[in-house]
């Protein structure tokens, strides 16, 4: 498979302003600074739905309350694009997020890495400022690995990468291998689910773990200058 940059996507990293030496966070947002499955079983609960966490998969999950009966596989291609459509904006964020991004961001430049419909972009800077997490964001769809090398381009200072999903992860480290990658998994039933890739060193579960991983690390650059 070839690993295209949707259009739409690199011109959004044209519009970056790094500095190359200064460190560099890319975070995504569902389930890394939103409670996206929660709110993705609200969502669900309202049409009668449920997700069954037996699998770590979407598909094929999603069931109906009243008889347990999978609905057919491509209703997620309907359900995905309505909840962000209607439920972006009011996603609640993850614990210490907030806080620790901002502390962050005194030695640190950040970018939010979303995979969401481009027309949702709005939404989500809408909820990100809500919460004072007012960051560049890049929307994306496809794994993550060749639009982290783009933005990434003559990085001379650290590069964190974190996300949920290890496909992404695994992605990043390929394409970027400099990457210094997080695995973060905040809610404990997902903990239980999702196997971190053999390659990927941090599997963490909160943002003051985030933050003193990567302030360590920092700190190890800017004392190697
Ligand atoms: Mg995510």
């Amino acid at each position: 498979m070839k690993n295209i940059i949707p259009a739409e996507t690199s011109k959004q990293i044209k519009s970056l302003n790094l500095n190359t030496n200064i460190p560099l966070i890319i975070s995504d947002a569902d389930e890394v600074l939103f409670l996206f499955l929660k709110g993705f079983e609200k969502f669900l609960k309202s049409k009668n739905l449920y997700l069954d966490l037996e699998k770590a998969r979407l598909t094929g999950s999603i069931k109906k309350i009243s008889d347990n009966t999978p609905v057919p596989d491509d209703s997620m291609s309907k359900l995905l694009p309505e909840f962000f459509l209607k439920e972006t904006k009011k996603l609640e964020p993850v614990i210490d997020a907030e806080n620790c991004l901002k502390i962050l961001s005194k030695k640190a430049q950040i970018i939010i890495l979303t995979n969401i419909p481009f027309k949702d972009k709005k939404s989500r800077v809408h909820a990100l400022k809500k919460y004072n997490m007012n960051y560049p964001v890049i929307t994306n769809s496809g794994l993550k690995g060749p639009v982290v090398s783009e933005i990434c381009k003559g990085m001379k200072a650290p590069v964190f990468f974190i996300d949920d999903l290890g496909q992404n992860l695994e992605s990043v480290k390929k394409e970027y291998k400099k990457a210094i990658c997080i695995h973060f998994l905040q809610d404990i039933r997902l903990q239980k689910l999702m196997m971190t890739p053999n390659n990927i060193k941090h599997r963490l579960t909160n943002w003051l773990e985030v933050k003193k991983l990567i302030n360590k690390e920092i700190l190890f650059y800017e004392n190697k200058k």
